[in-house]
């Protein structure tokens, strides 16, 4: 097998046995990138292959004098271009952040720092990661690895792409509405939205900071679990931090589900998702029966409101926290202006794409002096009610069992005139950032074209742990083989 087809821990077995050295990974991976890049186009940066050799060799010389390495020491990973990195252009795949060079580190990417891994690059998004395909990026539209003619999904498309083409072993996204998830399930590798708090958002750029959250794409459960030992925890910096005792989630890699309770919400399995989606998700329900599971039905009621409630919520935020790109203090200026206002005026009406004004204009509005009470106000009510239906089904179950999506991978284009259409593709993973929940997309296999599939499970608030357990129990038993893309 090509060196850029292992996982994480691996990779890491390979390295301690010295089967392999950091630098051999390292270009490896270079290699890979100059090979399908222009294809896949999942980065808005690929990192200096000189500084990546160079910090490759640096970290083996570690490896040889005996230190004791962190677990993902040498690895190749890459990070969603809405984290800030010392001195690598950070952009949001936004033209108003064009040539914004952040002069600090976001804590996760300080965090992989002290973990001496090897970043490859920067990814792409929908710009401000608003978007379900990536196609809504000021610079490039990322491909599926496995059909080109397809979308990545969004908004975190081009760190899911990359790990499945081979170009970093994992990546970190953001999830916001469902943009690790949903990415996830399209490109066929594992995508986690941890619990909201969780994660340390110091640095990512803010888009609807009540429901973002970072969190980890990888080719295995073993891989999200080592991820998340290394960006989970309390950070000073962020003020919505979780200040608790959190797990070593490698301890949740237990092959056992017995007596393990999972609701299947009646809402997520009617109307509108495809047979091929169904029948796959209820395979995992079956495998996972015969291992002791127990499955119920349950029933989510506000299921529908979730998108509505959504969508005031997050353009309402985004609209606040957009207003700081104005032309001055960061990015893109326009050059020919007449006053102050002008000048704010033409940054951001040059600088943002179509989707980021429409939200912005719709989140201004449901903000405004005489709406709010009608609008934002209420999506906060109905919030809390979500909320409460999750509360009621975790009395008696300790997860939830659902699709990721209503369809596999769709086409280019298939989508990007309809902003309707596109918010339909979340349908299956809003609510989860509503309640501020932690959720996992786990591949479960291919649909009649070779596109792959996912399926949801969702925790109880900082239970990431049961999560983990199930969806290994679920990859040791699934009898899936690994499949690669052919690129
Ligand atoms: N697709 C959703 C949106 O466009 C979610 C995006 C996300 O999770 N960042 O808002």
């Amino acid at each position: 097998m090509e060196l850029y087809n292992y996982t994480a821990h691996e990779l890491r077995d390979m390295l301690k046995t010295k089967k392999v050295s950091v630098p051999e990974i390292a270009k490896a991976h270079v290699e890979r990138i100059k090979s399908v890049e222009s294809k896949v186009e999942a980065f808005v940066t690929v990192c200096d292959e000189n500084t990546i050799i160079n910090k490759a060799q640096e970290v083996q010389k570690k490896f040889d004098s005996g230190e004791e390495m962190p677990v993902l020491a040498g690895i190749p990973m890459v990070l969603k271009d809405n984290m800030c990195t010392d001195g690598i252009l950070t952009t949001c795949s936004s033209k108003i952040l064009n040539n914004f060079i952040p002069p600090y580190d976001a804590t996760v990417a300080k965090n992989f720092k002290n973990q001496d891994t090897i970043l490859m690059g920067k990814s792409n998004l929908d710009e401000f990661a608003m978007g379900s395909s990536t196609e809504n990026s000021y610079y490039k539209k990322t491909k599926n690895p496995w059909d080109l003619g397809c979308v990545p999904g969004g908004s975190s498309g081009g760190s899911a792409a990359s790990v499945a083409a081979g170009e970093g072993v994992f990546s970190l996204g953001s999830d916001t509405g469902g943009s690790i998830r949903l990415p996830a399930a399209f490109c066929g590798v594992v995508g986690m939205k941890p619990t909201y708090g969780a994660v340390s958002r110091y640095g990512l750029i803010a888009f609807a900071s009540s429901l973002d959250q970072i969190g980890p794409f990888t080719r295995d459960i073993t891989d999200c679990a080592l991820v998340m030992n290394v960006i989970a925890g309390y950070d000073s910096s962020d003020s919505t931090s979780a200040n608790i005792n959190y797990p070593d989630y490698t301890k949740s890699l237990i092959n056992d589900v017995k007596g393990m309770k999972i609701g299947l919400p009646k809402e997520y399995f009617g109307e509108g998702i495809s047979e091929e989606v169904k029948k796959s998700v209820m395979t995992v329900v079956d495998t996972l029966k015969k291992l002791g599971a127990e499955f119920g039905e349950v029933s989510l009621p506000l299921t529908d409101y979730a998108l509505p409630a959504y969508y005031i919520i997050a353009c309402s935020e985004a609209s606040s926290n957009l207003a700081r790109f104005d032309g001055i203090k960061y990015g893109y200026k326009a050059e020919k202006f007449d006053s102050l206002i002008d000048l704010y005026k033409k940054s951001r009406s040059e600088g943002f794409g179509a989707e980021v004004k429409r939200r912005i204009m719709l989140g201004t509005y449901t903000l405004s002096a005489g709406y709010y009470d009608a609008y934002y106000k209420k999506a906060l009510q109905v919030k809390t009610l979500i909320k409460k239906g999750f509360d009621d089904v975790f009395e008696k179950y300790d997860l939830i069992l659902t699709p990721v999506s209503t369809t596999t991978a769709f086409r280019f284009g298939e989508k990007a005139d309809n902003p309707l259409e596109m918010y339909l593709s979340d349908i299956c993973t809003v609510s989860v950032n509503i309640a501020g929940l932690p959720g996992i997309s786990v591949p479960c296999g291919f649909d009649s074209k070779g596109l792959p599939i996912g399926f949801q499970l969702i925790g109880k608030a900082f239970d990431e742990s049961t999560m983990l357990q199930a969806a290994y129990t679920y990859e040791q038993n699934s009898g899936i083989q690994r499949r690669k893309p052919n690129l």
